[in-house]
C-alpha cells in the first residue's frame, strides 16, 4: 500500500515529465531517457528480470530484457516507465547512487511486492496515463465496456492490465475488476465510488460459479466475450436496502490466451 500523500508526490513527478514528452496520448519514454542522458541497452538476460536501472562510474544506464520485452511493445513501455520511476523518485535514485539500495531487476508480478516496486509501478502508470489526459480520452465514450479499456490501451500504448488498474483509480465510470487464473482469483481492483459490498469470493479462492468468468473455467464452450447481464448477487452480498443493488449490473471478460489469465470487468449503467 502506498499512502495517498505519497501517491500525490509520485504522480506529480511522473505527470510533470509526461507533460513535456509525448506524441498524441502516448508518453515518449525514449525522449525522457535521452533528455536525462540515460542509455538503454536491450539484451537477453534470460529470466533474470524485465528491466534494471544500474549506476556505475558516475552514470545511470537502463537494461531491458528483450527475451520478454519486444522493443517498443506495450510491455517494454511499462518496463521502461517503471525504471524511469526508480530514476525519478529521489529516494530510489539516491539509494542506488550511494549504494543504500542494491541494483535490482524488476519483474512483472502484482502481489506481495516490496514498497519500492509498488512505487515504481504506480509511477509508471501515472507517467504512461496522466490522469487528465486519460479522463479526457475516456469521456469521449458514453457507455463503459471492455472496448473503452482496449481503446485507452491502444491510445496510450499500455497493456490491458495496467489500463484497467488506472481506470479503477481515475476513470470516468465506477468499475470493479477481478483478475483470475485457473478459476482462482489473484487480485481485484475497485473504483472508490463502487459499492463496498462484501464479495462472494476470496482472493486466492475460486471464482463465484455463476459469474461470466466462473462459467468460463467450469464449462466448455462458455467463453463469453460480449457484455453480459449479471446480478449483483453473482459477485457480492449487497447491503440490505441498498438501492444501488437494484441497478442492472454487467460483466465482460477479457481473456489473455497467451498469458492464461482472465479479467472480469463489472459495472453498472
Ligand atoms: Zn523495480
Amino acid at each position: 500500500m502506498i499512502t495517498d500523500q505519497r501517491k500525490r508526490v509520485i504522480s506529480n513527478i511522473a505527470e510533470g515529465l509526461a507533460q513535456h514528452h509525448y506524441k498524441g496520448n502516448a508518453t515518449n519514454l525514449l525522449a525522457i531517457l535521452s533528455s536525462e542522458g540515460i542509455p538503454v541497452y536491450r539484451d537477453d538476460y534470460e529470466d533474470a528480470f524485465e528491466g534494471m536501472l544500474y549506476f556505475s562510474e558516475g552514470t545511470f544506464s537502463l537494461h531491458v530484457n528483450n527475451r520478454t520485452n519486444v522493443a517498443n511493445s506495450k510491455r517494454e513501455r511499462f518496463t521502461l516507465a517503471h525504471e524511469i520511476g526508480h530514476y525519478s523518485i529521489d529516494e530510489h535514485r539516491l539509494g542506488l547512487k550511494y549504494g543504500k539500495l542494491k541494483p535490482h531487476g524488476s519483474r512483472l508480478t502484482l502481489s506481495g511486492r516490496d514498497p519500492l516496486e509498488l512505487e515504481a509501478d504506480y509511477f509508471a502508470s501515472c507517467l504512461l496515463m496522466p490522469a487528465k489526459k486519460f479522463q479526457t480520452h475516456a469521456a469521449k465514450r458514453k457507455r463503459f465496456s471492455l472496448e473503452a479499456i482496449q481503446d485507452l490501451s491502444e491510445s496510450f500504448q499500455v497493456s490491458v492490465v495496467p489500463t484497467v488498474i488506472r481506470f479503477s483509480e481515475v476513470g470516468t465510470h465506477e468499475i470493479f475488476a477481478v483478475f483470475s487464473r485457473n478459476n482462482t482469483v489473484e487480485w481485484y481492483a475497485k473504483s472508490n465510488d463502487f459499492p463496498d459490498w462484501p464479495f462472494q469470493f476470496k482472493v486466492h479462492g475460486t471464482l463465484p460459479p455463476t459469474t461470466v468468468a466462473g462459467e468460463f473455467y467450469r464449462k466448455t464452450d462458455a467463453k463469453y466475450t460480449g457484455v453480459e447481464k449479471v446480478s449483483p448477487q453473482d459477485w457480492f452480498y449487497p447491503f440490505k436496502d441498498d438501492s444501488r443493488a437494484d441497478r442492472q449490473m454487467y460483466e465482460q471478460c477479457y481473456y489473455s490466451d497467451s498469458y492464461g489469465y482472465t479479467i472480469s470487468l463489472v459495472w453498472f449503467d
